[in-house]
């Protein structure tokens, strides 16, 4: 089975994935962007059941109801996001894979709250 890992800048935290994506797909809304500082996001959607952290773990942000969003707490490298609208599912951001050219978008989310000048 195919898996990947990945992790943040200090690679403290460390995580490996098993199996192919449910999706990737860029976010353009405001949250992914203030979270992150990007001015979009793109995502690595599985599902948690096929994902481990392996170093230490990550802390924890609730930046809306029902949404959880996880950095490093040493470096503050942003890693996930997980949200009771999509439950049982974790959503890592592309850049924290070792390799991240593995994975290539098919998508767009919330793409009306993006920037203008973004090509999609
Ligand atoms: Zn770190
Ligand atoms: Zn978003």
């Amino acid at each position: 089975m195919t898996t990947h890992e990945g992790g943040c800048h200090c690679r403290k935290v460390r995580f490996k994935t098993r199996g192919e994506p449910k999706f990737v797909s860029r976010c353009h809304c405001d949250s992914c962007r203030r979270t992150t500082g990007a001015a979009y996001s793109t995502w690595v959607g599985f599902m948690a059941a096929s994902v481990e952290w392996t170093g230490e773990p990550p802390s924890f942000y609730a930046s809306s109801p029902g949404v959880r969003r996880s950095h490093c707490p040493h470096c503050g490298t942003p890693l996930t996001f997980e949200s009771d609208k999509w439950a049982g599912e974790r959503h890592f951001l592309i850049g924290t894979f070792d390799d991240p050219s593995a994975f290539t978008p098919s998508g767009d989310y919330l793409r009306e709250e993006g920037l203008a000048w973004v090509k999609t």
